[in-house]
């Protein structure tokens, strides 16, 4: 278990008060994508395909400051494009920390070492490095070689610096079971605190289209690789053991996509991390007029696919509250590798996928050209000539 027990009794116990309170929905991890700006382009990235307009925004301190607030989840993740590249974000990790939020901020370590002296080790905070595999698996998949290499060395360097390390990986459908238990394996003797694993979402924008999972080539997958790490035991998991044993097919499980709640340049996003199919000023406005049904497997031709955690990790930790026995079991025992899987959820009443990527960039281009103008004017009436002014 890679996550730390006072981290989990207090995500534990904020659960269980909502619970008790009689919340229907409430987020336990807020997804906070402060720039789409990278410094890599990945295969299987459906997240930089912007204009540089688009690309330039930043979600400021005061912004970041007040989605968490707004949000109230006890977890930050902070992700993008890559984090590293926002100037403010020592100060966002900062004050989440200050407001006792557990903050992940995600990079691919490409500027990690030059940047790490700008935050300080504590025990609400931890990187997590994108790394999808051993050194050729994962230079193939972030589409440039040396990029493990750097990896590598960050990851060691921010752990002799004394921060919390964790890796984050996303598996496509070229796998290989027992290389990717192997990696494991050898970030566990590396020293990694956590490892977060999932599919890869099928993003519509990403370049690479083909190597995406299906379900039961996700199920087989995990099984293989949990098959060679006593059911997920081996390792430092940083996930919830009944989220690893929705992956290798033993539960049915629905999403829960308000539980990743996600604050982007365009506002929040509905429904979910993974998808952009509109977007709301407020937290409020996000909980209370997003139509939550028309999601979810089953229920839309884009979210067929979908086992990826910000979806399923709370519906994963929900049931390990309300069955705890179950969870126990899976967590003593590991993760059940062989026999009967638990039955699907029928596809067969989905509605056909929606497009609206395009109106969303054009809504936000408009948006941004009109704050040019708008500041563009205000510069110009105050640079105007005082005696322009006097014969007004
Ligand atoms: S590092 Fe992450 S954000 Fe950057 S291109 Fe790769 S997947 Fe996308
Ligand atoms: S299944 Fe849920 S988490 Fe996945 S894309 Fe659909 S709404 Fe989002």
């Amino acid at each position: 278990m890679g996550i730390p027990l006072l981290q989990a009794a207090r995500i534990g116990a904020y659960v269980v008060k909502k619970h008790v309170m009689g919340v229907k929905r409430y987020p336990l991890v807020l997804m906070l994508e402060p720039l789409f700006r990278c410094n890599l382009a990945c295969a299987g990235c459906g997240k930089i395909d912007y204009p540089d307009k688009i690309l330039n925004q930043r979600i400021s301190y005061e912004d970041a400051m007040q989605a968490i607030d707004e949000c109230g989840a006890p977890v930050v993740v902070i992700a993008g494009g890559e984090p590293l590249l926002h100037k403010e974000l020592p100060q966002i990790v900062e004050g989440a920390i200050a407001k006792k939020k557990y903050v992940t901020v995600c990079t691919n370590a490409l500027l990690l070492e030059k940047k790490m002296s700008q935050y300080k080790p504590s025990e609400y905070f931890n990187w997590s490095v994108h790394l999808d595999g051993d050194k050729e698996m994962h230079d193939r998949s972030v589409c440039r070689s040396g990029v493990y290499d750097k990896c590598i060395a960050a990851m060691k360097a921010a752990k002799a610096k004394g921060f919390r390390v964790n890796i984050n990986t996303t598996l496509f459908n070229d796998a290989d079971p027992a290389r990717a238990a192997a990696f494991f394996d050898e970030m566990k003797a590396m020293g990694v605190d956590g490892i977060t694993v999932s599919p890869g979402y099928a993003y519509e924008r990403a370049p690479d289209q083909k190597h995406f999972l299906n379900r039961a080539k996700t199920k087989e997958l995990f099984r293989g690789i949990l098959s060679r790490g006593k059911g997920g035991k081996a390792w430092p998991i940083f996930q919830s053991l009944m989220f690893m044993d929705f992956l290798a097919g033993n539960q049915t499980y629905q999403c829960t996509p308000w539980g990743n709640p996600t604050r982007t340049v365009f506002g929040w996003q509905k429904p979910c991390y993974l998808l952009g199919e509109g977007y709301v000023k407020t937290f409020k406005e996000l909980m209370e007029n997003t139509d939550w049904d028309k999601y979810g497997t089953g229920n839309y031709e884009k979210c067929a696919d979908c086992m990826v955690h910000c979806g399923f990790e709370a519906t994963a930790v929900t049931d390990t509250i309300k069955h705890p026995l179950k969870a126990l079991m899976v967590t003593l025992r590991g993760v059940r590798t062989t026999g009967k899987m638990a039955p699907e959820i029928s596809l067969a009443n989905q509605r056909p996928a929606e497009y609206m990527f395009s109106r969303h960039v054009e809504q936000k281009l408009t948006e941004i050209t009109e704050k040019e103008k708008q500041v563009a004017d205000r510069r110009a009436a105050e640079n105007r000539p005082v005696s322009l002014e006097a014969a007004e």
